[in-house]
């Protein structure tokens, strides 16, 4: 474990900094983009182990950016977690529907983020 390569893309600077940090004492390697569309450009560049989805950011949002990973057959395997602040059930539906592989709330949990960050990438490569 811990050397995977993690993409955040997260446009608010303080939780996107706070996720690196976390992540980076925690082993991993981290790449950052602002926007969804620097993301996609870092993902094509450098397949990461795992992307960390806002889902509100300037131009694209997160939904359409999880779309577009998953519609690259270059990406689509990599799994994608909303980092998102919204708690609503319909919300959450909409999340899922679009593909997303799970969830981690801002404020960010320290716990609970790294619980589920090690939790999708141990469940890369099995069924389903
Ligand atoms: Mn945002």
């Amino acid at each position: 474990m811990a050397n995977e390569l993690i993409l955040i893309v997260e446009d608010n600077d303080k939780n996107r900094k706070l996720a690196r940090d976390l992540l980076q004492f925690k082993g991993y390697r981290v790449a950052e983009a602002e926007t969804a569309e620097a993301g996609l450009a870092l993902a094509a560049a450098q397949p990461p182990d795992l992307v960390l989805m806002d889902i509100h950011l300037p131009g694209m949002d997160g939904i359409e950016a999880r779309k577009r990973l998953r519609a690259d057959p270059a990406t689509s395997a990599i799994p994608v977690v909303a980092f998102t602040a919204s708690v609503m059930p319909q919300d959450r539906h909409q999340i899922t529907a679009a593909g997303f592989d799970g969830f981690v709330s801002k404020p960010i949990n320290i716990k609970e983020f790294l619980a589920a960050i090690e939790d999708k990438l141990a469940a890369r490569g099995k069924a389903g």
